[in-house]
């Protein structure tokens, strides 16, 4: 199938590299005239593992190309697909619809016979109709149908999750378009449950899926002060949990607070529609909140390591919102950063693949190691904020004879604490007492 995909972003090109991969013809279509250049000149945007591989492979064969024209990218296309972002409202906290309105717009003109317009990228519940009715009065002899096609990928394994998803959500309100979007996932059938749903339900799938799991993060975060007071281990308490097949033993890990570009952006965007509609969404509005001051309850947790120094130097390994990915957007560790900053701590940060993510946020407001144990040199204490795998077995006499003072508050739970202990360290994890 010719597929074009409109937004080469942490969604559009691992599923632009995924679609090319599986025999499609793709095209995919940025405005950024910086991000296309360096994607024809063969260098990728985003890191994203496993994709550099498929990447090279598919642009060699020739069935992925780049251009920032909608024009060449629409025209032919049998299935458009829409991976723009949707940030947040910065007043009111609901998806600003702008990026893909200007989208629906500017590629409307160039559809050419019957094309399904998909829309991946997370948008609030009826976009479906509002994209629909831009494209109809642009282009009103223009034969398309629009189809809500939400993303589940998880940044870090984004290549991954593109071959083995879930579940894949398709709320299409026309038997032909709901044939075309079958064609496409025909490699998938069997293997993964392809659910067909009303356009607006499959809208609301995807927030009222991502509001759910913020909100298990901040149950279990919510647990885990519990378990510190109580003297309960949370490690075993969600060992616990898990293993109840009604609860599931995923996302129970305590840490600093939920980030990335979606948790936080979508729980607040339900919370909106949730307002908009008349509808009382307290457990999401409540998430919030605590997920809020989970952050500024991280800062205080860390200054507390460090409460007799005037001018603590704190070392942070973790910039990026999770493991696996360089992306520092709404990063629960760049937010505890910044927090430190303004209580008067000196900072000296490494990340594996953030660094320049990071400093393009934080600037000249901290230092930046170029290996962690660096970024540990003469620090009062180490701070682990990013679920890094490098991170978990570091070599602990070599750290602690660059650490001033062999301290780490661990906020991911991965260096071994007996193994600290033993090794002369004063280890603190959450959830445990
Ligand atoms: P991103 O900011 O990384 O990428 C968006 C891209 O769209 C940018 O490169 C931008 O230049 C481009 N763009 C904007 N307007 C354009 C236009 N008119 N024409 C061509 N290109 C245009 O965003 P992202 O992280 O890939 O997210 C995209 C959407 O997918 C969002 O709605 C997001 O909520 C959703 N989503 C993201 C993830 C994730 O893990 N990042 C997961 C699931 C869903």
């Amino acid at each position: 199938m010719k597929i074009g995909v409109v937004g080469t972003g942490y969604v559009g090109l691992p599923t632009g590299v995924g679609l090319a991969e599986l025999g499609n013809e793709v095209i995919c279509i940025d405005k950024d005239e910086n991000k296309i250049s360096s994607l024809k000149a063969g260098k990728l945007t985003i890191f994203e593992d496993g994709l550099e591989d498929l990447f090279v492979k598919n642009v060699q064969n020739g069935r992925i190309r780049f251009t920032t024209s909608m024009q060449e990218g629409v025209e032919n296309a049998d299935i458009v697909i829409l991976a723009v972002g949707t940030p947040p409202n910065p007043i009111t906290k609901e998806a600003d619809m702008k990026y893909i309105h200007a989208a629906a717009k500017e590629l409307a003109q160039y559809i050419n016979g019957y094309t399904v317009v998909a829309v991946k990228s997370t948008v609030p519940v009826n976009t479906g109709d509002s994209v629909e009715k831009i494209i109809t009065e642009q282009h009103p002899k223009g034969e398309f149908d629009v189809v809500s096609l939400p993303e589940f990928l998880r940044e870090g394994f984004a290549i991954h999750d593109f071959f083995n998803p879930d579940r894949i959500i398709v709320g299409a309100n026309s038997t032909r378009a709901a044939q075309m979007i079958a064609k496409l996932y025909e490699p998938f059938a069997g293997k993964t449950k392809i659910l067909y749903v009303h356009r607006r339900s499959s809208e609301t799938i995807k927030y009222a899926s991502n509001a759910f799991l913020a909100m298990k993060i901040q149950y279990i975060n919510e647990m885990a002060d519990f378990c510190e007071k109580s003297g309960a281990d949370i490690y075993e308490v969600a060992q616990g949990m898990g293993l109840d097949s009604r609860i599931g033993n995923k996302f129970l890990n305590p840490g600093p607070g939920y980030g990335g570009f979606c948790f936080p952006k979508d729980t607040n965007a339900m919370a909106y529609m949730g307002r908009a509609y008349g509808v009382n969404l307290s457990l999401i509005e409540a998430t919030i909140r605590g997920n809020d001051q989970r952050k500024i309850n991280m800062a205080d947790r860390i200054l507390q390591t460090v409460k007799d120094i005037p001018e603590p130097k704190i070392a942070v390994w973790g910039t990026a919102f999770k493991g696996g990915t360089d992306d520092c957007r709404e990063s629960p560790a760049m937010q505890i950063i910044q927090i430190l900053l303004e209580r008067g701590a000196k900072i000296t940060v490494y990340d594996p693949q953030a660094m320049d993510n990071a400093r393009k946020i934080l600037g000249d407001s901290v230092a930046y190691a170029p290996d962690m144990y660096t970024a540990a040199d003469e620090a009062d204490v180490l701070a682990v904020l990013t679920e890094w795998e490098d991170f978990k077995t570091p070599d602990l006499q070599k750290l602690k004879s660059q650490l001033k003072t062999p301290k780490i508050i661990d906020l991911r739970h991965l260096i071994n604490r007996e193994t600290a202990q033993a090794n002369g360290f004063e280890i603190f994890s959450l959830g445990i007492k």
